[in-house]
């Protein structure tokens, strides 16, 4: 049992503070909120914070490209988005081996809860390892106790044998952390643009079988959707609507290019938007005007690192820059929203609050407000001093996997190896 003594808790929906409070942890959920509780409970491990949260949650990543960060292999100049693609990451995906998968699954932990993030909700892609490569990834999670929802994203960029077995590995680990207490599988697609109609209904045909939802890119560059008119006369989310796909438990990542029948398309199927700021801003693809549209919108970082807090703001800040309707108490809901994805996914738990019953998927802060800071403008130091620097300790399922700012395992190990396999990594793409 742990006692979280004297903290305030921070929400983020709606956008809250409390008084000091202290908290009960008994195994993997909180068990009481209230005052004095130290002398209700006097054998709990004792620890302090002075804010603590609900768990961020990174709802789209790819941890495969941890190990591109400073890559070094020639990588010619792309002109446009599919061109980008086929320079740099087709070619990444394509030299993965299970030795590397494993260990992007470790340096994508590792990143994630350094930054307080309690589950991140990973796309993969490796297409010369597809059979068990979920399982190489999902080493890194377990390792490292961190939550999560993974998928395969199966493509049609191989033919279709290559995308059967990008389905069956989808299946595979559905089934497989079907009761998983961290894990769960989605059925991963990489993007309408490579699936075609055949591989379309071998998804589809999957979701039903799993009770999985799909997670899927869709129009991120204006390509996918000019493509989809194009090749199948159809929008996008018309053509997944058509292959009876769409569920609450859908998770499209990008729509810069969605119309808004479309939107409403997928608001009427309770599915949710994932936006990445940092990466469309990255890749020149545009911005998603249409986010205020959204029943269900969650923020991800599309392989950039797991860092929520810095992705929150430049999500907001992207929106400020082009004149959006939307606040920051949106955009941290929208960060919240994260935990509703975990809600469907995780349905024999709650997540979301710090209250008696929920997970206790927690982050701790170590916040020092300069000025003060009461309910009635937390929305003013969120906008303007919300920091990763702030972020102290990382608790996932009871677990505290950082404290006091110290991961709390053998770490200079872990990173010797992700490094080697990184050089491994980067050489392999040189014969591609
Ligand atoms: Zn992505």
């Amino acid at each position: 049992m742990i006692l979280i003594e004297n903290t305030r808790i921070i929400g983020f929906s709606p956008l809250s503070v409390s008084e000091p409070l202290d908290v009960i942890i008994d195994g993997a959920h909180i068990k009481e909120i209230g005052t004095g509780l130290a002398a209700r409970y006097p054998q709990a491990e004792k620890i302090s914070s002075p804010y603590i949260s609900p768990g961020l949650v990174c709802s789209h990543n790819h941890f495969y490209s941890a190990l591109a960060r400073g890559l070094m292999a020639p990588v010619p100049p792309s002109k446009d988005f599919v061109q980008q693609l086929n320079n740099l990451w087709w070619r990444l995906d394509r030299a993965l081996d299970a030795d590397m998968i494993r260990a992007s699954g470790i340096a994508g932990a590792l990143h994630a809860i350094r930054h307080g993030v309690t589950a991140v909700i990973d796309h993969h892609a490796s297409p010369n390892c597809i059979e068990g490569s979920l399982d190489h990834l999902a080493a890194g999670f377990e390792l490292s106790g961190l939550r999560g929802v993974l998928c395969y994203e199966t493509t049609d960029r191989y033919g279709n044998q290559g995308a059967e077995a990008g389905v069956a590995e989808n299946i595979r680990f559905s089934k497989k952390t079907a009761h998983n207490p961290l894990l769960r599988g989605a059925i991963g697609a990489h993007a309408p643009f490579t699936v075609n109609n055949t591989v379309l209904a071998l998804l589809t045909e999957a979701v039903r079988e799993t009770g999985a939802g799909l997670h899927i890119h869709a129009a991120e560059d204006k390509f996918d959707a000019v493509h989809s008119r194009y090749q199948y006369g159809l929008d996008i989310v018309d053509r997944l609507e058509r292959a009876e796909i769409l569920s609450p438990k859908t998770i499209i990542a990008h729509g810069l290019y969605l119309t808004a029948s479309e939107i409403e398309t997928l608001n009427r199927h309770d599915a949710f938007l994932v936006h990445n700021a940092r990466s469309n801003m990255n890749n020149h693809v545009g911005y998603n005007e249409a986010l205020h549209l959204y029943k269900n919108v969650a923020l991800g970082t599309d392989g950039i690192g797991s860092d929520m807090v810095t992705e929150t703001i430049c999500a907001f800040y992207k929106h400020r820059d082009a004149g959006g309707p939307l606040y920051m108490d949106t955009f941290l809901g929208m960060l919240w929203n994260g935990n509703e994805l975990l809600n469907r996914y995780f349905p024999e738990n709650k997540f979301g609050y710090i209250a008696p019953g929920y997970a206790a998927d927690i982050t701790f802060w170590d916040y020092e407000p300069p000025t003060p800071l009461i309910p009635e403008n937390l929305m003013g130091h969120m906008a303007f001093g919300l920091s990763p620097a702030y972020i102290s300790g990382t608790m996932i399922a009871g677990k505290l996997v950082m404290k006091n700012r110290t991961i709390q395992f053998d770490t200079a190990t872990l990173l010797k190896e992700t490094q080697n396999q990184a050089r491994r990594l980067w050489k392999a793409m040189e014969a591609i």
